[in-house]
């Protein structure tokens, strides 16, 4: 798909990758911000719209940052920020050339690594305090 300009028509299960690179490219083409964006500028754009994504949960419970699923107002302002952090980041991986969907894979392959499904089930990583007493309870188990 080359990327409409109107904006319509996207979704998950049709639009790949490089389809929302050439449209955030072209949006700044045709704004000339090129000159604005540099990988500096925009690293910093990230962090500064994933911050406006945190803002919308500030001082939410766990229970209420659920709830935003069933309010459509707020889950369109979620997901506002979701689009400026991925337009962010999808500028940054064009002006540096990586190609996301292979750092992602890559990314997820040393996650996988590091946090094997069969040790780290149901535990955040080993810090988790149910982690460590696992851990103990395995060695304890090993020694007796
Ligand atoms: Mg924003």
């Amino acid at each position: 798909m080359n990327a409409p300009s109107d904006f319509t028509d996207f979704s998950d299960e049709t639009t790949t990758v490089a389809d929302l690179k050439r449209l955030v490219v072209r949006f700044a083409e045709e704004r000339d911000w090129g000159r604005f964006h540099t990988p500096k500028n925009l690293a910093a754009s990230v962090a500064i719209e994933a911050a406006e994504l945190l803002e919308r949960f500030q001082w939410s419970t766990p229970e209420e940052s659920f709830a935003v699923k069933d309010d459509p107002e707020a889950l369109n302002a979620v997901a506002e920020e979701i689009a400026d952090v991925a337009s962010y980041l999808l500028n940054l991986c064009d002006k540096l050339g990586v190609d996301f969907a292979s750092a992602f894979a890559a990314k997820m392959r040393k996650n996988a690594e590091k946090y094997p499904a069969e040790r780290f089930r149901g535990f955040y990583n080993a810090d988790d305090p149910a982690y460590k007493n696992a851990q103990n309870r395995r060695c304890e188990e090993k020694t007796s």
